[in-house]
């Protein structure tokens, strides 16, 4: 079988490897798709403070099972899956308090240890989720991104009485937007810098957008909310300075939270008074958990509008056109997933 291994950054290669058996407690599945994340970027390009090399990169992964090893139950030959990547101890205070997808000794798969950008991986049944056959694998390799949408939105106890606003509406912002459409939130507020990515989330769920280069957040906000504010703000453009821009007077209302969704080791400018003068919740969100089965729940039955949510597809033939926009992205490609043999009918 072929598997993608990042040997040290910007250098990968496509080894040929013997198809692994699956241990004991393990289910062996051939790859159908995998998403391609910004987090794969940051590992390619050496970003990832957490990621090791060599690497297989890849987190986002839905296949078919094609042996099971002794001793599992629940999982079947044929059986269509997607793998949870958040490996877990379950017995440190995190794990047993409810917060295990940042678990003491947490490992992701594809950044800590290998991922799933290869044909075929034994991994352990317990992290392995049957997913409704009537899912295309186009779509099924999103419900990864949309468990972060699902996760982040519970973490900011989104309900009906919310007005969200949202900066940034790549990927992940679009899929919070309707993860809080679904949450039932009352209005939802896309805020960008591009007009096509803006109209583009009012398929998703935006109900006003704002385009912070030729607009006032805080007068828009104003507007739009009688001046109350938005009770609930998530940072999905995660730039040095985005979350200072979130926090800023007139965006998020007295009480209100907000979820940042980035990494960035750069610091902020934000004052204790900018958080005490409105009590304000700042929370964060990583990965996500027990997410993954009403997720995919959900998209079998609809719920989510998945037309255009991927932009591109490349087949893992070809996977060199994914490292080639890596390095020279077009601001066209804003998701892509990765098609294996077999995937396309
Ligand atoms: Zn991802
Ligand atoms: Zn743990």
């Amino acid at each position: 079988m072929k598997s993608c291994v990042v040997t040290s950054p910007l250098h990968y290669e496509i080894r040929e490897v013997p198809i692994p058996e699956p241990k004991e407690g393990q289910v062996q599945i051939k790859m159908m798709a995998a998403g391609v994340c910004g987090s794969d970027m940051h590992i390619y390009k050496g970003e990832n403070p957490n990621s090791r090399y060599p690497l297989i990169p890849g987190h986002e992964n839905v296949g078919i099972v094609t042996k099971v090893g002794s001793g599992c139950k629940n999982i079947k030959v044929g059986d269509h899956v997607v793998i949870d990547y958040v490996i877990r101890c379950g017995e440190c205070y995190q794990c047993t308090h409810g917060r295990g997808n940042v678990c003491e000794h947490v490992l992701v798969r594809g950044s800590g240890t290998d991922g799933g950008w290869r044909e075929y991986w034994c991994v352990e049944e317990p992290y392995v989720y049957k997913i409704d056959d009537s899912i295309s694998w186009k779509d099924a390799a999103l419900i990864e991104p949309l468990t972060i949408g699902e996760h982040c939105t519970a973490r900011a106890r989104v309900c009906e009485d919310d007005v969200v606003f949202i900066l940034g509406t790549g990927t992940i912002g679009t899929i919070i937007a309707q993860a809080c459409k679904l949450r039932g939130a009352r209005t939802v507020i896309c805020c960008d810098i591009s007009d096509s990515s803006l109209e583009r989330s009012k398929q998703f769920g935006a109900d006003y957008t704002i385009n912070s280069k030729t607009q006032d957040i805080a007068a828009e906000v104003a507007k739009i909310t009688d001046g109350h504010g938005c009770t609930v703000a998530f940072d999905s453009a995660c730039f040095p300075g985005s979350l200072t821009m979130v926090m800023q007077p007139g965006i998020v209302c007295n009480a209100g939270r907000v979820v940042p969704m980035g990494f960035s080791t750069v610091p902020e400018q934000i004052t204790t008074q900018m958080i005490n003068g409105r009590e304000l919740e700042i929370i964060g969100s990583r990965m996500s958990l027990n997410q993954w089965e009403p997720t995919a729940r959900k998209m079998a039955e609809g719920k989510y509008h998945m037309e255009g949510l991927a932009t591109t597809f490349v087949k893992f033939s070809e996977i060199d056109k994914v490292f080639e926009n890596i390095v020279h992205p077009d601001p066209a490609v804003k998701k892509t997933v990765i098609l294996f043999d077999g995937a396309e009918d």
